[in-house]
């Protein structure tokens, strides 16, 4: 249709953007616009947020050729729109986003907006003070040239730690207690930002996210 017959299309009246007649060829329509012209729907996508209590032995991804996915976990027919944002480890545990939203994953994963995700963190020696300061110290990884942001450890007992990190760099924390030549033996999290995993789901449930909690990570 050239510019001149849309002009004529929206002066009749006959195109709709999110219940109201559009008129503006210079609308902005964005991802989840309902569009109807003629009363057929021509776009219309469903915005999606989904969290998961992710088990341990499950690929972050939406396809693996030799694993179980996190979408695979999903029993609902819109699956296949969702993303991951923001990966756990194939033996990490806990809250997983997911999401057909682009912009809402993109802004989840600012690095300026320094969302803290906290996770319960068990290892296999000891945990002593040192490990607090030079987690809040900040690390220098190599290979990204980088040094982490300030990230805060607490000891909850000889081998369990409550960690919190504002970013997520490949394995980040299994490298920094790595430093120390500690093995992480179970990384659970249970903290994006405002929203906790909901403690009703079971390994491997999943739930779509109130309007509150999507709102509280936009
Ligand atoms: N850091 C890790 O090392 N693994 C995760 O799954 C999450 C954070």
């Amino acid at each position: 249709m050239k510019r001149g017959d849309v002009r004529a299309v929206l002066a009749q009246g006959r195109v709709y953007v999110d219940g109201q007649v559009a008129n503006d060829i210079a609308q902005l329509i964005h991802q989840f616009s309902q569009v109807y012209f003629d009363g057929v729907v021509l776009q219309g996508q469903t915005p999606l947020y989904v969290m998961l209590n992710k088990p341990a032995g499950v690929v972050s991804a939406t396809k693996d050729k030799d694993h179980k996915t996190v979408i695979d976990l999903l029993h609902r027919d819109d699956r296949d729109q969702l993303h991951i944002s923001g990966r756990l480890d194939f033996n990490s545990t806990g809250l997983l986003l997911l999401t057909n939203d682009g912009y809402w994953s993109r802004q989840l994963s600012l690095p300026d907006r320094k969302i803290e995700k906290v996770y319960t963190v068990t290892v296999a020696k000891p945990l002593t003070h040192d490990y607090v300061d030079a987690f809040a110290a900040g690390m220098y990884f190599e290979y990204e040239n980088i040094t982490t942001r300030p990230a805060q450890l607490k000891i909850l007992s000889d081998y369990v730690a409550e960690v919190s990190i504002q970013e997520g760099r490949y394995h980040q924390i299994k490298r920094m207690f790595g430093r120390f030549q500690n093995e992480v033996m179970a990384l659970h999290r249970y903290r994006i930002g405002a929203v906790d995993l909901d403690a009703t789901l079971a390994p491997g449930e999943s739930r779509d996210l109130t309007r509150d909690e999507v709102a509280a990570l936009a």
